[in-house]
């Protein structure tokens, strides 16, 4: 590397201690007003679209769990930093027949919406399990929020929860974590949070392992805590800004 190279490499480790930083002081101060300071919820950093240089900086100041929304990216990053062994959170729509490369890095995946993907994840887990001996996949039922006419960002109907969660609960090699949802445009995050809450409690009451709650971005994280969330998930305001397509 470069002289120019190195000192451009430490100003963006520094960009991004200080972003994460910032990012850490206000899930501390949501927790706090949420009176769950002892509870705080962990941080999955999403990286889609910035470099595997930016997630081995963000390693070295100590995070360890990060997502991604797209296979052939997410695989070539967590080939990248095996060295690492980092967690590796798929958080994308994803295809059934990606199940196969997913389950080879992921340790979650957050956007489990239907039962052909069940179907498919289960099969790759096991293949998987045999090859590797891994260990099972931690899986969030994706529930949609959107009421009918806006913009539709992926998840089951909050109806279907219960039939994807008991097929999920038998799978073998899957665990059913929790539920995971996106606020939707448009709405208040306050009022989607409150509602996954419910759905939430609701999946609770069956199962009552799956206690985790998979909410929050950059712009919502304080809503998200205060309703409950356990795993958030911050991109833009660590890593800075990114192509706006999805
Ligand atoms: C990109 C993405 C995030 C992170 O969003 P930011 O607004 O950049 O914090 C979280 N969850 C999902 C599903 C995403 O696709």
């Amino acid at each position: 590397m470069s002289e120019h190279g190195a000192d451009a490499g430490t100003a963006r480790t520094a960009e991004l201690a200080g972003r994460l930083a910032a990012v850490q002081r206000r899930i501390g101060a949501a927790a706090s007003a949420a009176g769950r300071a002892a509870d705080l919820p962990a941080l999955i950093v999403v990286s889609k679209f910035h470099p595997a240089a930016d997630v081995r900086r963000l390693a070295g100041l100590g995070i360890r769990d990060f997502g991604e929304n797209k296979d052939q990216e997410a695989s070539a990053k967590a080939a990248e930093l095996a060295d690492l062994k980092l967690n590796w959170h798929f958080v994308g729509q994803l295809q059934s027949k990606k199940a196969k490369s997913v389950v080879k890095y992921a340790r979650a995946v957050h956007s489990v919406d239907r039962l052909s993907l069940v179907d498919g994840l289960e099969r790759a887990i096991s293949a998987e399990q045999a090859r590797t001996g891994r260990g099972s996949l931690d899986c969030f039922i994706q529930v949609s929020l959107d009421a009918g006419a806006g913009a539709h960002r992926g998840g089951a109907d909050p109806a279907e929860v219960p039939i994807l969660a008991d097929r999920l609960a038998a799978a073998e090699g899957l665990e059913l974590a929790g539920v995971m949802a996106v606020a939707p445009l448009g709405a208040t995050p306050e009022d989607a949070f409150e509602r996954l809450a419910g759905i939430s409690a609701a999946l609770v009451s069956r199962h009552p392992a799956a206690k985790a709650i998979s909410a929050g971005m950059s712009q919502d994280l304080e809503a998200a805590i205060r309703f409950g969330a356990t795993h958030l998930r911050i991109g833009s305001d660590i890593l800075g800004s990114r192509p706006d397509v999805r």
